[in-house]
């Protein structure tokens, strides 16, 4: 499936809409999740267009790189008392994905149970 320009994050990219915004860089964006689901809920995306994690090339492994190390850099910003936070990508529908622009969630700020539902 191509890349549809009209999702949501695309449109945060493109200031149409608006994001709390915790970080931006050439490469990425990190924003508060609109509807966090702990204390701590923020997201990390690329600037590039694209659609799924299974979708990223070997040409974005340090694109993928410095989303990782932009998901912990921001929060440690965020304070976190014991340091401790959770990754999440949902790859494709079936795992959860809603909006179609690969994103990171960074979760913190409560026990994270595990495995997730
Ligand atoms: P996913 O289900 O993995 O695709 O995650 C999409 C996330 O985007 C959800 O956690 C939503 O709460 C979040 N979200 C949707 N619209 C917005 C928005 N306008 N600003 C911030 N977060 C959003």
């Amino acid at each position: 499936m191509s890349y549809d320009p009209s999702n949501v994050f695309a449109r945060i990219l493109r200031r149409e809409i608006p994001a709390q915004v915790l970080h931006e860089d050439e490469h990425c964006l990190a924003f508060r999740d609109a509807a966090p689901q702990a204390p701590v809920h923020f997201l990390v995306i690329p600037k590039r267009a694209i659609r799924t994690l299974a979708d990223a090339a070997g040409a974005d492994a340090a694109l993928l790189g410095h989303l990782m190390l932009t998901a912990a850099a921001v929060a440690r910003q965020q304070g976190l008392a014991d340091g401790a936070f959770r990754v999440v990508v949902n790859n494709g529908g079936g795992a959860g994905q809603t909006v179609f622009h690969l994103h990171l969630h960074v979760l913190a700020g409560r026990p994270l149970a595990w495995p997730p539902g």
